[in-house]
């Protein structure tokens, strides 16, 4: 027998329970700081206007149908994917140093990768997956899964609330020769804090002397800044050095495309007169993972985003909805760091505008987030990251007004 009483109960996702609980409230007030997802200002979900459009292309071909996929999925979807994550002239695609797969969005890309690793990385004897400390949840579970040990570096400094570049450094100069370091190409997910391009170039060159693997997890392109290319520049730079790597691209957040599952696992190898054949023999196995966990992706979400980044006018279309989203968020820190500012609230806040992308990691203790739940049914996580796109012109004040009160 299956003997399913020994099946322990697992805890509950935090977020998915936070955002559960969120729902639930009746309080008129109430905020939501939780999830990731972009709202506007009126704390609605916002459907990109080039989605709409790419959405009446694909629904006016009257050849439309709902055929399968190939396994790697929609070869203009993972071609479009390389040249926007490494540069329309990057030598990688014109080289034929990249193999790319759709996946179920970053999720499925950054599992496609832990396995892919599990069962081929021979970097090192016995391999360990470096995080930074913190890291998205997800991480953790994704790669033990797979069985992969994690290990961490040091990543958020508590007291500048910014990055504790040097212990990133060491922990990365002392880690076993040929780990593999996970990195979040930009708008690090909780912290907000990214690396300056100095720091980059400091990372790149310790990698690269420890013989270390970089997999690149890119979730926020184009969301963290606004800019496409300035949002890419980390990935972009270690292909430049010659490294080979991974990386996992997700659509959610710059398409708004969450629920579409939309995303990109590429493996770039490195330059050299075999790179042509290892592409090929990774490319074979990596069917082979695809075929047996999905068999193949999705096809609405790809078709959305391969219609956008095909198209000129599309394309510019949406370099400008992205600067809505990225310009209302910035928007968003000024105003709330301004307003504590201004109510005098004990201690620094020039961290909110420091930080970018979806979030920022306030530093308000566990104990102040359950308060503040409670007080004021503002919802955040209980690490203290707040989602940006859930503050707006109507509610900066209010939830100012609690930070305030639940930090004296
Ligand atoms: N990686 C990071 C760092 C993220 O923050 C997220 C989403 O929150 C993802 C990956 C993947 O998200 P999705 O599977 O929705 O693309």
């Amino acid at each position: 027998a299956f003997q399913a009483e020994v099946v322990p109960k697992a805890p509950e996702d935090p977020l998915f329970g936070l955002m559960a609980a969120y729902r639930k409230d009746t309080f008129e007030r109430k905020v939501d700081l939780g999830i990731g997802a972009y709202r506007d200002d009126n704390a609605k979900p916002w459907v990109l206007p080039v989605v709409k459009k790419a959405d009446d292309v694909i629904r006016s071909d009257p050849d439309l149908n709902h055929e399968y996929l190939p396994i790697a999925g929609l070869q203009q979807f993972t071609s479009a994917s390389q040249r926007l994550i490494l540069g329309t002239d990057s030598s990688a695609i014109k080289e034929n140093r990249i193999t790319s797969l759709q996946t179920i969005s970053g999720t499925g890309a950054v599992h496609l990768g832990a396995l892919f690793l599990r069962k081929f990385y021979k970097g090192n004897s016995d391999p360990n997956v470096y995080f930074s400390n913190p890291t998205w949840a997800n991480h953790n579970q994704i790669f033990t899964n797979v069985h992969l040990p994690i290990k961490t570096y040091p990543y958020f400094s508590a007291e500048t609330k910014g990055l504790d570049f040097e212990g990133m450094i060491s922990s990365l100069e002392s880690a076993p020769e040929g780990s593999i370091i996970l990195l979040h190409a930009c708008a690090h997910n909780p912290t907000g804090v990214d690396p300056t391009q100095e720091q980059w170039k400091k990372i790149a060159e310790v990698l690269k002397a420890r013989q270390h693997f970089p997999f690149f997890d890119c979730a926020y392109q184009g969301f963290a800044s606004g800019s496409l290319n300035q949002d890419a520049w980390a990935v972009r730079y270690f292909v430049e050095q010659g490294f080979e790597l991974l990386i996992a691209q997700s659509y959610a957040k710059n398409f708004g495309l969450y629920g579409e599952r939309a995303g990109c696992f590429h493996f770039v190898t490195s330059p050299g007169s075999d790179a042509t054949d290892t592409v090929t023999r990774v490319a074979s196995q990596l069917a082979i993972l695809q075929r047996s966990e999905i068999s193949n992706p999705p096809i609405y979400g790809a078709k959305i985003a391969s219609t956008v980044l095909n198209d000129d006018a599309l394309f510019a279309e949406w370099e400008d909805n992205l600067r809505t989203m990225s310009g209302r968020i910035i928007d968003m820190r000024k105003s709330l760091r301004t307003k504590l500012e201004e109510l005098g609230t004990p201690g620094t806040w020039n961290h909110i505008t420091d930080q970018i992308g979806m979030f920022s990691f306030t530093g308000l203790t566990e104990k102040q987030v359950l308060k503040i739940r409670e007080d004021a049914h503002v919802y955040m996580t209980k690490n203290g990251r707040i989602s940006m796109a859930g503050i707006n012109t109507k509610n900066v004040d209010y939830v100012a007004n609690a930070i305030d009160k639940v930090v004296r």
